[in-house]
C-alpha cells in the first residue's frame, strides 16, 4: 500500500484541479491520496468523485493555517466535518484575511515599481481559490520578473522580506480543538522544517498533543534527516503517531506525488480516531 496523505489542488496554490491530482495519484501508483488544500474544502467533491472513478483511495483534509506568536505552523487536519461551522468561520476568517494581506503586499511591491497589480493576480487563481503568496509568484512569472516560483520565493516573497505581509490565522492548540470538535485528526504538518522559517519549540507541540494533536508529518522533503529523527523521538514521547508526504504542489513546486508514505496501520488509526461520519473512499 502506498499513501501520501498531503497534496494540494488549484482550490489552494496547487497548480491543478483537484480531479487532476487524483488522476496523478492513480499515475503515479499510488493506493491512497489525501487532498489538503489550504484553508479549504473546495476541491473535496471533485477529487471524491475522481477517486471513485479511478479506484483510488482518497482522504478529504484540509491544511489550516495557523500561528504562535509569528511563527506559521500549519495544522492537517484529516475527515473533518464539512458542516462545522466554528471551524469553516475560522478558515474563512483566515481566507478573507489572506486577500486583504495579498493586496498589501501587492501594494508595497507596485510602489516600488515591481510588475504587479491585485487584478494580475486575480487572473492566475480562481474564484474561489485560497490565495497566497504562490499566485504572487505566478503573476511575477506572468509578467516576466522572475522565471519560477522558487526564485520569487528566495527573492520579493520570502518571509523577511521588505514586501512581506502576515495574515490572520488561528493559534496551532485552537486549530487542534477544532479540528477535534469537527471530528477529524489533527496532524501537525512538517513540524520541524526551518528551511521554510522559523518553527515552533518542543513545548508549543507538548501543549498541542495536551489539546488533541494526533500525528506528527515526520517524512517530508523540508526535513533533514535529524529532523525527521527529532520528530519521530518526539512523538514516541508524546505518543503521537507519524506519518510521511509529498506535499505535492503540481507544477509549482519540485515535490512528487509518493516520495515520502504513511503506512497503513497509521492510516486505520486516523480512520479509527475520526467521529464526523465523513467516509474515505477505499481504493
Ligand atoms: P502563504 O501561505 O501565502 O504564506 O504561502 C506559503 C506557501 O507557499 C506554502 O504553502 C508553500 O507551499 C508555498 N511555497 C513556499 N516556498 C515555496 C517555494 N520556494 N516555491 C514554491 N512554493 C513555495
Ligand atoms: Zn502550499
Ligand atoms: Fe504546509
Ligand atoms: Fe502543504
Amino acid at each position: 500500500m502506498r499513501i501520501d496523505l498531503h497534496t494540494h489542488s488549484s482550490a489552494s496554490d496547487g497548480t491543478e484541479p483537484a480531479e487532476v491530482v487524483v488522476a496523478q495519484a492513480a499515475r503515479a501508483g499510488l493506493d491512497v491520496v489525501a487532498l489538503t488544500d489550504h484553508d479549504t474544502y473546495a476541491g473535496w467533491p471533485a477529487a471524491q468523485a475522481a477517486a471513485r472513478e479511478l479506484g483510488v483511495g482518497f482522504v478529504p483534509g484540509v491544511e489550516v493555517s495557523c500561528s504562535h506568536r509569528g511563527v506559521s505552523v500549519h495544522l492537517l487536519g484529516y475527515l473533518v466535518d464539512p458542516g462545522f461551522a466554528p471551524l469553516v468561520e475560522e478558515l474563512e476568517k483566515a481566507r478573507q484575511s489572506r486577500v486583504s494581506r495579498v493586496e498589501r503586499m501587492v501594494d508595497r511591491m507596485a510602489a516600488d515599481g515591481i510588475p504587479v497589480s491585485m487584478e494580475a493576480v486575480r487572473a492566475q487563481a480562481g474564484e474561489d481559490t485560497t490565495l497566497g503568496r504562490p499566485h504572487i509568484a505566478d503573476a511575477l512569472v506572468a509578467a516576466g520578473y522572475v522565471p519560477s516560483r522558487d526564485a520569487a520565493f528566495t527573492d520579493v516573497l520570502r518571509n523577511g522580506s521588505p514586501y512581506y505581509v502576515s495574515h490572520y490565522a488561528p493559534s496551532p492548540v485552537r486549530a487542534v480543538q477544532l479540528v477535534r470538535a469537527a471530528g477529524g485528526v489533527p496532524v501537525m504538518a512538517h513540524p520541524f522544517a526551518s528551511s521554510r522559517g522559523r518553527t515552533v519549540d518542543d513545548d508549543v507541540i507538548a501543549a498541542m498533543a495536551q489539546a488533541g494533536l494526533a500525528g506528527l508529518e515526520a517524512e517530508h522533503r523540508d526535513h533533514t534527516d535529524d529532523q525527521r529523527d527529532h520528530a519521530r523521538a518526539l512523538a514516541a514521547q508524546l505518543g503521537l503517531f507519524t506519518t510521511g508526504a509529498s506535499d505535492y504542489h503540481g507544477a509549482g513546486k519540485p515535490n512528487r506525488l509518493g516520495e515520502n508514505t504513511t503506512s497503513p496501520e497509521v492510516l486505520a488509526e486516523i480512520e479509527r480516531q475520526a467521529t464526523s461520519g465523513v467516509e474515505v473512499v477505499r481504493p
